[in-house]
C-alpha cells in the first residue's frame, strides 16, 4: 500500500468513528491546492538539469498552511500529498493554528554542491512565492533540507515581497530562526514519551529504547533520551543499525555518523540487520527514519501485532513528531511578535504543547474506544472538521 492510500485509510477510519457527513469527509480528503513546477538549473560544470518541485498545500481550515519541503530522489506527487494530509492532522493535535501542506523537490541533495543546491533552491522558490506567504503557507525544512535552504527561499521570496522572515521557519537563529528548533523534534518525541510512560506510571530513566533514524529527528532524541537516563539499546540508519543491550554511547555514535556519513562501521556494539529492529525486544520503539514505516497498512498490523504481544508501546507519529512544527509556530509567533524567547521558554512551552497534545489523545481514546494511533487521528481530524464547519459551505 501506497503512503497515500495508507494515510488516507487512517482518516476514513477516523471520519467513521466521528460520524462524519460523507460530504465533509470527501472534502476534508481532497487537497486545496497541487503545484507542480519544474525546476531547470546551470550545473556548476555548465550543463543544464531539469527537476520537478511540488508544492501540495492540503487544508487551511485552522489557519495558514504549514510544513516542510523535502530533497530527497524519491519524492513523488502521491507521497507529497500524503505527507501534506498528515500535516493538517498534525498540527491539528498539537493545537496550534495551522493547516498542512508539503513540498519536495525530486533529487539527490548529496549529489549536488552547495551552488547548485542555492540555484535549485531560488528557481523552486520563484516558481511559488506567489503561493506561499506569511498568511497562505509557511513552508520549513524537512528530510534533506536545513536551516540554510530556509535563508535562501526568505531570501528569494523577499525580492518579491520584501523582507519577510515569517514566510519560512527553521531559519538560521541570525535570520530570525527560533532557539531551540533544530532538537525540536527530538525534544518533542522525548516529552510525548515521557506522557505516554507516566500513564504506565514510569519515567525515561532505566528504560530500553530502540529508535529507527539517525538524522535530525533520530540523533536528537537519542541524545536526550540518554541525558534523562534512558538507555538507547538498538539505533538504524539507511547505511546500518548497531545494537548494544548495555546502551550505545551516542555522543560517539554522533562523531562516528558525521565522519562516515552514517552509523556502518560503528564499533560501540554489534551490527545488525536494520530490518529487525522493528522486532528487537524493548520498552520504547521510535521510529525517526523516513516516514510511513509503521503506520502503513499492512506492515503496521504486523508489527503492532507483535510489539503488541511484546508490551511495547507505540507513539503515533503525527503525536510524536510534531514537537518540530510547534517550534516553528513559536518562531513564526517570534517574527511577528518581533520579539525573541530564550531558549528556556522555547523548550517549556513546547512541553507544554505536547503533554497537553498527549492528554487530548488519551481523552479521545477512551471517549472513541480506540488505541493511541487513531486517538491521535480523531483528534485532529474533529478538530478541522469542527473548523471548516463553523467556517461554512456558502461560495
Ligand atoms: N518538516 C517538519 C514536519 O514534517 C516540520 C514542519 C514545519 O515546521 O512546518 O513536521
Amino acid at each position: 500500500m501506497n503512503a497515500l492510500a495508507a494515510t488516507s485509510r487512517n482518516f476514513k477510519q477516523a471520519a467513521k468513528l466521528l460520524g462524519l457527513d460523507s460530504k465533509l469527509e470527501k472534502s476534508l480528503l481532497i487537497p486545496f491546492r497541487e503545484i507542480k513546477v519544474e525546476c531547470t538549473i546551470p550545473k556548476d560544470d555548465g550543463t543544464l538539469a531539469s527537476y520537478v518541485g511540488f508544492r501540495v498545500q492540503h487544508d487551511n481550515a485552522r489557519g495558514p498552511m504549514k510544513g516542510g519541503i523535502r530533497y530527497h530522489h524519491e519524492v513523488d506527487p502521491d507521497e507529497v500529498n500524503a505527507l501534506a494530509q498528515l500535516m493538517t492532522w498534525k498540527t491539528a493535535v498539537a493545537n496550534i493554528p495551522y493547516g498542512g501542506a508539503k513540498g519536495g523537490i525530486g533529487c539527490s541533495p548529496g549529489d549536488l554542491s552547495i551552488s547548485e543546491l542555492e540555484r535549485l533552491t531560488r528557481v523552486f522558490t520563484q516558481k511559488i512565492h506567489d503561493l506561499i506567504g506569511i498568511h497562505t503557507d509557511v513552508p520549513a525544512p524537512d528530510m534533506g533540507t536545513n536551516a540554510q535552504t530556509m535563508a535562501w527561499i526568505l531570501d528569494e521570496y523577499s525580492k518579491f515581497h520584501g523582507y519577510s522572515p515569517a514566510v519560512v521557519t527553521g531559519k538560521p537563529v541570525d535570520l530570525g530562526g527560533s532557539l531551540g528548533r533544530d532538537a525540536a523534534t527530538g525534544r518533542g518525541v522525548l516529552f510525548a514519551t515521557e506522557a505516554l510512560l507516566a500513564e504506565h506510571g514510569k519515567g525515561i530513566a532505566g528504560q530500553r529504547f530502540v529508535i529507527q533514524g539517525f538524522g535530525n529527528v533520530g540523533s536528537w532524541a537519542a541524545q536526550l533520551i540518554t541525558e534523562a537516563g534512558g538507555k538507547v539499546i538498538a539505533i538504524s540508519d539507511v547505511t546500518g543499525a548497531v545494537k548494544n543491550s548495555n546502551g550505545i554511547d551516542i555522543a560517539k555514535l554522533m562523531k562516528h555518523s558525521a565522519e562516515n556519513r552514517g552509523i556502518k562501521g560503528f564499533d560501540g556494539g554489534d551490527a545488525v540487520d536494520p530490518t529487525s529492529l522493528l522486532t528487537e525486544e524493548c520498552d520504547v520503539l521510535i521510529p525517526a527514519a523516513l516516514g510511513g514505516v509503521i503506520n502503513n497498512g499492512e506492515m503496521y498490523m504486523f508489527v503492532v501485532q507483535i510489539l503488541a504481544k511484546k508490551g511495547v508501546l507505540i507513539l503515533p507519529d503525527i503525536l510524536a513528531n510534531s514537537g518540530g512544527v510547534t517550534v516553528s509556530y513559536f518562531e513564526w509567533v517570534q517574527n511577528i511578535q518581533g520579539f525573541m524567547w530564550d531558549e528556556e521558554k522555547v523548550n517549556r512551552e513546547l512541553k507544554t504543547y505536547m503533554t497537553r497534545a498527549f492528554r487530548d489523545t488519551k481523552e479521545m481514546c477512551r471517549s472513541h474506544h480506540c488505541d493511541l494511533r487513531m486517538g491521535a487521528f480523531t483528534l485532529g481530524v474533529n478538530r478541522v472538521a469542527r473548523a471548516t464547519v463553523l467556517r461554512g459551505w456558502e461560495a
